[in-house]
């Protein structure tokens, strides 16, 4: 498998107003990897993927996405670059049926029937639910919709924030069971967790976030067993 960085995050600071949220960030996402960033509520997880995704300006630190120095760039230029982002809270449009959610996923592109098909066949229920309105699709099958649509555009790079929050324990597995699959289907996904045992369980690398900084990084498995991440994170 190729290990050429496909996402490369350097220095990276941001914040609101007089609070910085990021002080100095470095991470790295590999071709085919599966990264975990796991950390407290309030350590800066969800203000970094909104800086990675362009939602809110870095204040210095460097972005890039395939050697491409994307730290400036908008929001919509990011995504048609190929960096695509599933935000905290499923956002999928409730009136609209699930595949015309998955169309709308597309857009920057020509319409693409074989990667609806592509989709169904990663998220089977999802087919089975196909002309349903989104509102009515459970937490977890939401879920699955919103990562689908994502997908849809052919991203080099998924960010997941928080997949597993407000799910009940049953979907939790699902929800997870179903991120790794897409690692395995190829596409590179930086996870963001407040659930560090599930995130890591999955990932092949991790990192711990603590007020802004990285405290911790290492290979998912050596970060689950690390004497400090069991008793802060895992709760042993
Ligand atoms: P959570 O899991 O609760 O979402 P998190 O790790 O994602 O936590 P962030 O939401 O990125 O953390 O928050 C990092 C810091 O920035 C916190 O101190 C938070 O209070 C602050 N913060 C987040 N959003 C805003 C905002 N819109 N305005 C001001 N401060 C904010």
């Amino acid at each position: 498998m190729s290990s050429a960085t496909v996402l490369k995050v350097t220095g990276l600071t941001s914040g609101y107003g007089r609070i910085e949220a990021l002080r100095g960030v470095d991470l790295e996402l590999k071709a085919g990897q599966l990264v975990a960033l796991v950390g407290a509520n309030g350590a800066g997880k969800t203000t970094l993927l909104r800086t990675l995704s362009g939602l809110i300006t870095a204040r210095s630190g460097t972005v890039e996405l395939l050697g491409q120095d994307i730290t400036r760039l908008a929001a919509e230029t990011r995504v048609r670059r190929g960096l695509a982002q599933v935000l905290e809270g499923r956002q999928v449009f409730g009136p609209l049926s699930v595949i015309d959610n998955l169309r709308l996923g597309g857009y920057t592109h020509k319409p693409d029937p074989d990667r609806i098909e592509e989709m169904f066949n990663l998220f089977p229920i999802l087919r089975t639910k196909k002309d349903q309105a989104a509102w009515q699709l459970s937490g977890g099958q939401q879920q699955m919709l919103a990562m689908g649509r994502a997908l849809m555009s052919r991203p080099k790079v998924l960010l997941l924030d928080e997949p597993s929050m407000g799910l009940a324990p049953l979907l939790v597995k699902e929800v997870f069971e179903v991120i790794k699959r897409l690692k395995d289907s190829g596409v590179p996904i930086l996870l963001v967790e407040q659930n560090a045992r599930a995130a890591l369980a999955i990932a092949d690398h991790g990192y711990v976030l603590e007020t802004g900084r990285i405290a911790l990084s290492g290979p998912a498995s050596e970060l689950a067993a690390d004497e400090r991440v069991r008793s802060a994170y895992l709760g042993i």
